[in-house]
């Protein structure tokens, strides 16, 4: 989508800092960091969010995206501390960019319930 900032950031059209990719995800740091450690993880074709995740590729995207989040949370060394992985969706979520993304945070002690 063009109007879309993270498919445009799949595109290559967008800078960000690359932290990893797979065949059909890609992830890169937050822009502004809740966390030590903030990456986004989205699919590289466009989903508006996780509802939207529906039919034949469901599973297929959904196992790259967790997929692709637990390998760069291994890649940073987030194993061992341990780290959480959110997905913001719709009014209520908190969603604030219109295209499907999994927050890998870590780096700090995460609080519960979150805000
Ligand atoms: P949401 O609130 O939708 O769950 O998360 C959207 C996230 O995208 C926010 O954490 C925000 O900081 C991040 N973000 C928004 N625009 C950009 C951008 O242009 N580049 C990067 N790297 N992150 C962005
Ligand atoms: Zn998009």
């Amino acid at each position: 989508m063009a109007d879309c900032i993270f498919c445009r950031i799949a595109a290559g059209d967008i800078p960000a800092k690359v932290a990893g990719r797979s065949a059909g995800a890609m992830a890169f740091h937050d822009l502004n960091p809740q966390a030590p450690i903030h990456v986004l993880v989205i699919p590289t074709t466009h989903y508006g969010a996780a509802s939207d995740v529906t039919g034949p590729a469901a599973a297929a995207i959904w196992t790259e995206v967790m997929g692709l989040g637990v390998s760069v949370a291994e890649d940073l060394g987030l194993v061992e501390p341990g780290y959480r992985l959110v997905i913001n969706t719709g009014r209520d979520g908190g969603q604030s960019v219109g295209h499907l993304h999994l927050h890998l945070l870590g780096g700090r002690r995460m609080g519960w319930p979150p805000g």
